[in-house]
């Protein structure tokens, strides 16, 4: 497989441009704004090219395939969070090998992280995976409005007790759309979700959402974490 280094080179010049523009117009600084690769069915090689070409955040979505790529926490000088939808039965691949979990989505995935953390005596940053579409196809919490339900506060509450977890933020992944622009309302509904929670005495700072098809409506309305794939790194292809 050839790693097209100077197509990514490009793409990341583009992505970072964009990034500054969406930042400035939001009166914002760009640096308030971290760049994560997203890395899933692409080779080690692509991680590595990208990471050359300064990228510090990478995201997979998939244990199986992090197992074949990452050997050990740590194994390579940038972090990899867990993005993707995690089963209970792979937990321990994640609590092995993850710097990060940003797709905590239920409480009881987020209790068996915890007693897999104690056991290897690591504290765990996560994410709460908001489901802001209201989504039947898609996991985490519900949200119909910016109004937080009730079994959202009872989880958080109970996760923000757990001691090898420690919440960074909330993390989404809005409806699919061509354009970013319909996602701008599910955006905002984020941003106004974490003002709810830290308006309760959280701090959520964090807001992990855009990919490569809305991530300058995502920054206008306050993500400080991008997730993007595709315009970096190329179209994905799955293995049958
Ligand atoms: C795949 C994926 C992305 C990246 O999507 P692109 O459209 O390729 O940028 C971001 N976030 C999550 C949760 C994903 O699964």
């Amino acid at each position: 497989m050839i790693i097209d280094a100077v197509q990514m080179k490009a793409n990341l010049e583009d992505i970072r441009g964009k990034i500054a523009a969406a930042a400035a117009k939001a009166g914002r600084k760009p640096e308030e704004v971290t760049l994560m690769a997203v890395t899933k069915t692409k080779p080690l090689e692509v991680m590595l090219a990208l990471a050359d070409l300064g990228l510090t955040s990478f995201g997979e979505n998939y244990p199986d395939e992090i197992e074949e790529k990452i050997p050990s926490l740590g194994a390579y000088p940038f972090p990899v969070a867990m993005i993707g939808h995690l089963q209970s039965r792979k937990a321990k691949i994640v609590a092995d090998r993850c710097d990060e979990f940003h797709s905590l989505d239920r409480l009881d995935i987020a209790e068996k992280m915890e007693r897999l953390c104690a056991e290897r005596d690591r504290i765990l940053p996560v994410f709460l995976e908001c489901n802001v579409g209201d989504e039947e196809s898609k996991s985490g919490w519900h949200f119909r409005s910016d109004v937080l339900p009730d079994d959202f506060l009872a989880d958080y509450e109970k996760i923000a007790q757990l001691p090898h977890l420690d919440i960074r933020g909330l993390m989404t992944l809005p409806p699919f759309a061509e354009d970013g622009e319909s996602n701008r309302p599910y955006f905002i509904r984020m941003r106004k979700i974490a003002d709810g929670l830290n308006r309760r005495g959280a701090h959520i700072t964090q807001l992990s959402m855009g990919t490569s098809s809305d991530y300058m409506v995502a920054i206008e309305e306050g993500a400080t974490i991008v997730r993007i794939g595709t315009a970096l790194a190329g179209a994905r292809e799955y293995k049958k």
